[in-house]
């Protein structure tokens, strides 16, 4: 602010910045608004470390002390083509014509040390009110970008909120136009949603608009409500009614990361695993690479015949006992395999055979046993099986 005032341009502190102030939520990063042109901008802060991708639509990324600050120069966003985005920018020498383009009345506000806050449509009081609400007409703010549509359900979850009357119709009225909005984009705020405070609330009541991306969920599964705010688990919940099959394909679809899809598919999967004894633990830990507590707290809320505290108190003394319940801490390993005989594909299958022998404690994980067993395998026609 300071490099945009010594050079005689006007700059506020606007949107989420402000919103998370006045509602005293931790602010996590500052967007500013400026008078200043882009290519002014980008003169002023020639020696500062920039990201000039957004510089087009009049945003510059700036480094400052390893945090990016984004400074976009005031605009009016006139048509949009293709709802998502401002066919032509215009940009603009007036503050409040630059508030007015903004989503919500929360998030149009701005501030300036010197002179405080300016809300030109209502924010404080909707933030009072703890009332999500378009600037201006809501069913030609959605059409304009139909991005806002997660945005206000976004932000419902995240502050607790209620979306305003006519604000939720226009969501409703508009919803299919999520079609026109990228995969990556719908993906980032279902994130946001699904890790919300109250997200369970707003996911149950705004379904009809996340099935427009996501036929595939016909009903909100009541044990949601008893799932930490996880996104993992409650993207499980809302998938456990879904044929297994299709789930990987839709999670996929969404392009959520590999690390997301794997835990919430894992945990979808534990769904149909036995967990009574302490060989069902470990054939889970086998199978899982999702921590432990995270699947126990998942499949608890579907099955109450689970003991938890013992499940985790049996978790506890198998990591203490060091119990072998992976291919890598078998005292026997491929290169022995191939010494007694076996080939390819066959040395994993074989090895698995045995762990499981390990894993139900019908051997014991010591490398005599081990080969004595692998070597009777082998002699008794296993690998003709295969
Ligand atoms: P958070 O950072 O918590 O996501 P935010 O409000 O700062 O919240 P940003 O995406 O960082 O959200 O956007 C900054 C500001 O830009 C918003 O507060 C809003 O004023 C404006 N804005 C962002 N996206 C849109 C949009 N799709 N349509 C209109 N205005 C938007
Ligand atoms: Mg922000």
């Amino acid at each position: 602010m300071h490099v945009l005032e010594q050079a005689g341009y006007e700059v506020y502190i606007v949107g989420g910045a402000v919103r998370d102030f006045l509602c005293e939520r931790t602010i996590h990063d500052y967007d500013l608004t400026t008078n200043a042109s882009p290519a002014e901008m980008q003169e002023l802060f020639r020696d500062y470390q920039t990201n000039t991708q957004g510089l087009k639509h009049g945003t510059l990324g700036v480094i400052l002390q390893g945090r990016k600050t984004e400074i976009t120069t005031y605009r009016q966003d006139n048509s949009y083509t293709d709802h998502r985005h401002p066919g032509n920018v215009i940009f603009t020498r007036s503050v409040q014509e630059d508030c007015a383009r903004r989503d919500f009345t929360i998030n149009a506000m701005v501030y300036h040390p010197d002179t405080g806050i300016q809300d030109f449509f209502g924010g404080i009081q909707d933030l009072d009110n703890q009332i999500i609400r378009t600037v201006g007409d809501p069913a030609q703010r959605f059409e304009e970008d139909a991005l806002r549509i997660m945005r206000a359900i976004r932000f419902s979850a995240e502050l607790g909120f209620t979306i305003e009357p006519a604000t939720d119709t226009a969501i409703f009225q508009k919803k299919e136009d999520l079609r026109y909005i990228a995969v990556e984009r719908l993906q980032e705020e279902l994130i946001r949603i699904l890790g919300a405070q109250h997200g369970t609330e707003v996911i149950s009541r705004y379904l009809p608009v996340l099935q427009v991306f996501l036929p595939e969920i016909a009903a909100v599964p009541e044990q949601i409500r008893t799932l930490p705010a996880v996104p993992e688990m409650r993207m499980a919940a809302l998938l456990s009614a879904v044929p297994e099959a299709s789930v990987h394909g839709i999670l996929t679809r969404m392009k959520f990361s590999r690390e997301f899809c794997a835990h919430t598919e894992e945990m979808i999967q534990s769904l149909a695993m036995p967990l009574k004894n302490r060989t069902d633990l470990k054939y889970m830990l086998n199978r899982m690479r999702t921590p432990f507590g995270d699947l126990l707290t998942f499949k608890s809320a579907f099955d109450h015949s689970i003991q938890k505290s013992r499940m985790m108190a049996l978790y506890g003394d198998i990591q203490n006992m060091g119990d072998c319940y992976r291919l890598k801490d078998l005292k026997i390993n491929g290169e022995d395999m191939i010494r007694i005989g076996f080939r390819n594909q066959e040395i994993g299958k074989a090895l698995q055979v045995i762990l499981e022998q390990v894993i139900e404690g019908k051997l014991l994980n010591e490398k005599t046993s081990l080969t004595a067993y692998a070597e009777d395998l082998f002699h008794s026609g296993y690998t003709d099986k295969l």
